[in-house]
């Protein structure tokens, strides 16, 4: 036995009697029915959906306090079909959810898991609004790039920390078992029927502790914070910042090897074409969707900033210097002036203003001539923003930036680069997010979910659609807690 390893490690057993007698006594008797690993929004929503169906977990979290990616997110989640989307009359369903998905991938998105998540995500939110108080609001002040409805959810902060707050609140209030400081490390599993009997965490003084459980869902995210897979299965994105958890190591991933677990569409990520550099601040990417452009150090545009923030990552990295100016004018200001990230980094001096075309260019470092000629480029709107909005389909509205307009007045510009958020690929689940080692051949008590698991993003970065991320958590931590009580439910 090697109880103190510092990597995530998978520990076999020829059967329940040596593994057993290899634990120590204490910790015999310590048993859960279900054991979840990570504490953010996949393993504790998952905690309270468990809750709602009578089943006791014990959450299992490295840091101190939980707040994982999901806390650094934004924390939008969309969703169609939602008691919260019905009360402002808007129409959704769950397959205009999925055509959107599956048109952002190409396609290329794991049909079963787009079918599952876009049918399970507004029960997942309306169960934690009706059982746990949450009050979701939908955005409906503009379009996320690829979505044909509004069903972007957030708490009224609109922000991802908000959201783990509420979480934290809500399985305290259900006094839900969660142990912080508690690194797993080794997934203890029986020969033959690879069952994972029980399962081993470090505490912050080296010491190991045990706890067996019925089943173990892997809510620890992907590996955005470990180098060495990045660079393995991602390695255009080797150099780049990571703006996600530092955490997410790829324990599920590394345990998933030991297993010979399949996994899907490693090569896929979510990057972010929108990242402060100096400040570290993401700034939201409604304001391209709204008609701020981003230049680069020549002073020239070099995409279309509506294909998509995550892929926008790629192109903004392979500019001069890795940067990009978002520019844009007073009205746009004040659209993100409406996010508590911009207004954070208005603090931080991170949003600059000029009084003309030329001090910006000065700033930026480009020929005025060349800035001025792209500015130019966006002249004239055929029609004022507001026809051309009202005229258009939401979605028309992504496909085309047919609102290019001149700016206004004062300009405004934010130094970014393209960052890293998290990664898409992971352990490959059935629809039930149990985790597989063949096709149609799953482990028998484990799933995975969130960035643990395969996303709903296809295989490369081009593929996500704006709140894939908060998507796979959310609703794989729901379909997770069907399934585990199903399991449980009809064990002898
Ligand atoms: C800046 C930023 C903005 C984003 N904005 C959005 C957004 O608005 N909408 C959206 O859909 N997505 C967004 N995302 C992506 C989103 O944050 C993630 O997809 C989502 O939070 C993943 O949730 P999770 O619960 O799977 O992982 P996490 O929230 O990262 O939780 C995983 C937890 O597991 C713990 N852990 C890891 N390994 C172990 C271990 N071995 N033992 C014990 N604990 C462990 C970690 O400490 C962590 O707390 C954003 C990401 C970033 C970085």
């Amino acid at each position: 036995m090697s109880s103190a390893t510092p990597k995530p490690q998978v520990i076999v057993f020829d059967d329940e009697a040596s593994l057993l007698a290899a634990l120590p006594l204490e910790a015999r008797e310590v048993h859960f029915p279900v054991v979840i690993v990570g504490g953010g929004a996949c393993g504790l929503s998952a905690a309270l959906h468990l809750h709602d169906l009578g089943i006791d977990a014990l959450v299992l979290e490295r840091d101190l306090v939980p707040s994982g990616s999901s806390a650094l997110s934004s924390g939008f989640i969309p969703a169609a079909g939602t008691l919260a989307q019905k009360a402002l009359g808007l129409e959704d369903s769950p397959e205009a959810f999925a055509r959107d998905i599956q048109d952002k991938a190409h396609g290329l998105a794991a049909p079963h898991l787009v079918s599952a998540y876009t049918q399970s995500i507004a029960k997942a939110l309306d169960a934690l609004s009706q059982n746990h108080g949450f009050e979701w609001d939908v955005l409906t002040h503009f379009l996320y790039p690829g979505h044909a409805q509004y069903r972007m959810h957030t708490l009224p902060q609109r922000t991802g920390q908000a959201l783990m707050d509420q979480l934290q609140r809500a399985c305290q209030e259900a006094q839900i078992s969660l142990l912080t400081q508690a690194h797993v490390l080794e997934l203890w599993v029986l020969k033959g029927s690879q069952k994972v009997m029980a399962i081993a965490y470090q505490r912050p003084d080296q010491s190991m502790e045990w706890v067996r459980m019925d089943a173990l869902f892997l809510a620890c995210n992907g590996f955005g914070g470990n180098a060495q897979l990045v660079q393995e299965h991602i390695p255009q994105m080797k150099d780049a910042i990571y703006a996600g958890h530092v955490g997410n190591d790829g324990s599920a991933l590394l345990w998933g090897k030991g297993l010979q677990a399949q996994t899907g569409d490693l090569g896929a990520f979510q990057g972010h074409g929108s990242w402060a550099k100096s400040q570290g601040v993401l700034v939201t990417w409604a304001l391209m969707m709204e008609g701020a452009i981003q230049v680069n150090q020549e002073g020239r545009r070099f995409h279309n900033e509506t294909g998509g923030y995550s892929e926008a990552s790629v192109e903004v990295l392979s500019q001069p210097q890795g940067v990009a100016f978002n520019v844009f004018d007073e009205a746009l200001l004040n659209l993100g002036r409406t996010f508590p990230d911009f207004q954070a980094l208005e603090k931080m001096g991170g949003v600059k203003r000029f009084e003309s075309n030329e001090a910006l260019a000065n700033w930026i470092g480009c020929a005025p001539s060349v800035l001025q000629a792209t500015l130019e480029s966006l002249l004239p709107p055929v029609k004022s923003r507001d026809e051309e909005v009202s005229e258009q389909s939401p979605h028309q509205r992504t496909v085309e930036r047919a609102f290019d307009r001149a700016f206004e007045g004062p300009l405004y510009a934010i130094e970014v680069t393209g960052a890293l958020f998290h990664t898409q690929g992971g352990l490959e689940i059935d629809g039930t997010c149990r985790v597989q080692i063949q096709s149609q051949v799953s482990l028998p008590n484990l799933w995975a979910g969130g960035g643990a698991a395969r996303g709903v993003s296809g295989p490369e970065v081009w593929g996500y659609l704006s709140g894939n991320g908060l998507l796979s958590a959310m609703a794989s931590a729901f379909i997770a807690a069907q399934a585990i009580h199903a399991q449980l439910s009809s064990a002898p």
